[in-house]
């Protein structure tokens, strides 16, 4: 009985959300805002780290052959030369003739979105990282970069890991954490934004298996999209031609979601060769190799990447589960989150305000409260509340009422079915965890 919205209302109705409800706002709202940064509010801040632990836990977690680290997000301009970023990390830029905005050229098929015109100047090469210095002194020795991808933490710590972790190919090394492009056009709410954060894995083979690798990765990152719970007609993997590829690539695999806007990137997928651990081994004169003591080999890996964003995949994930359905002539708001995404698993609810029963409440909320996050909520009627938990993705509300007090057993209603059951109290805890994969 679910009635969808139509696609071209969706970004906005979720956008709308995030704002109302506080998953994002734009930052600096009280300024005017400052050029598509966002921040994120207290149900987004749950709904963001959520994300990047169901990746560390499928990534690392759960596998023996990767590792976390977490690298410092200023570097010296040496990293950057060495990797390619200070001499080809740029996008087209183009500005129309006409009202003088400035686009990315290869994302506007030749007409400015703000005028129409289809007059632009010469496309220039616009570098995309940002400039700082570290230190007080001026100079060229003072400058440093914000990193505008957090691979190369991996690459120029691939010795110290190497070291003192005793892995051997295939091993990979992940890191989740910020990334800052000087994006010429942000767009699309947090699709697109200078500041944002990246869940990226440096996986490093034996050359002779990278092909299988890159196959391996490719379905395992797809399939941890569907595991919480984006419908597959949702999602499509594209595999660039070779024409396309970036200059240390083998071949490139990109997820794709089905945006209101159209499909667009979620993650790519590469296979890098050694062209990141022969560039900085050059740079840096260190050796970054491996020694295969069984047969006395010494090789360069060849590296295997799914590089994901963070606020990226928030973003489809919310646009995924949003739904509107018409319930009893009323229109009902749901996000259909996965369990371990949403903001939070469970919201405890006293049916009314009486002191004892919040004492009850109370109760029932610190029992469950080492185990998930959970909202508590006294206010307006319990169908209202209901219908609050809905919109933000709540996947279970327990409520507490008068029998409560007599049969030591609450209500858990769930979010998508609406069904309500009563649990004993005592069995409370495990029925919830049960119910959150
Ligand atoms: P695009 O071509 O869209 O600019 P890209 O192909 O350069 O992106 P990668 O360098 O492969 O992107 O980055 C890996 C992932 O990091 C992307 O798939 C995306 O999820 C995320 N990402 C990259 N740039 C941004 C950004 N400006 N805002 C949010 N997420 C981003």
């Amino acid at each position: 009985m679910g009635e969808h919205v139509r696609d071209e209302d969706l970004l906005e109705k979720v956008t709308n959300l995030a704002k109302r409800r506080g998953f994002f706002f734009p930052s600096a709202e009280i300024y005017g805002g400052f050029r598509s940064a966002y921040d994120y509010g207290p149900l987004g801040v749950n709904v963001l780290r959520n994300v990047k632990n169901a990746w560390w836990r499928s990534m690392v977690q759960m596998r023996v052959d990767v590792v976390g680290l977490d690298a410092a997000i200023l570097g010296p301009p040496a990293i950057w030369a060495a990797s390619g970023h200070l001499e080809t990390f740029t996008d087209p830029l183009v500005d129309c003739r006409k009202c003088k905005e400035r686009w990315r050229e290869d994302k506007i098929d030749g007409v400015c979105p703000n005028c129409g015109s289809s007059e632009f100047t010469e496309a220039r090469a616009f570098n995309l990282m940002f400039k700082t210095q570290a230190g007080p002194v001026e100079g060229e020795g003072a400058t440093a970069y914000l990193r505008p991808e957090t691979a190369q933490g991996m690459f120029t710590n691939f010795a110290n890991v190497l070291a003192t972790t005793r892995r051997k190919p295939p091993f990979g090394i992940a890191q989740v954490g910020k990334s800052f492009r000087n994006e010429i056009t942000p767009q699309n709410s947090i699709f697109r934004t200078r500041e944002f954060e990246q869940m990226e894995m440096e996986f490093f083979v034996a050359p002779p298996e990278a092909d299988t690798w890159y196959r391996y990765w490719i379905e395992t990152r797809f399939a941890w999209y569907l595991a919480l719970g984006i419908a597959p007609e949702k999602l499509r993997l594209h595999e660039h031609e070779a024409k396309d590829l970036s200059h240390y690539s083998r071949g490139t695999t990109d997820v794709e979601f089905d945006f209101p806007w159209g499909w667009d990137e979620l993650e790519g997928i590469a296979n890098r060769g050694d062209y990141d651990l022969t560039q900085h081994a050059n740079a840096s004169g260190v050796r970054l190799e491996y020694f295969d003591q069984a047969t006395n080999e010494r090789y360069v890996p060849y590296v295997i990447e799914p590089a994901a964003g963070a606020t990226r995949a928030m973003m489809a994930f919310l646009l995924a589960a949003y739904e509107e359905e018409i319930v009893e002539g009323e229109t009902r708001i749901v996000l259909r989150l996965h369990p371990r995404l949403a903001p939070y698993q469970v919201a405890v609810l006293p049916l009314s305000k009486k002191p004892e029963l919040e004492a009850l409440s109370r109760e029932v909320l610190s029992l469950l409260q080492p185990h998930v996050m959970c909202d508590f909520d006294v206010t307006q009627s319990i169908g209202r509340r209901y219908r609050r938990q809905d919109e933000i993705g709540t996947p279970l509300c327990v409520t507490i009422d008068f029998d409560s007090l007599e049969d030591r057993s609450v209500t858990v209603r769930d979010r998508d079915s609406m069904a309500q059951t009563r649990v004993s109290i005592d069995d409370l805890a495990a029925t919830i965890l049960s119910r959150l994969d």
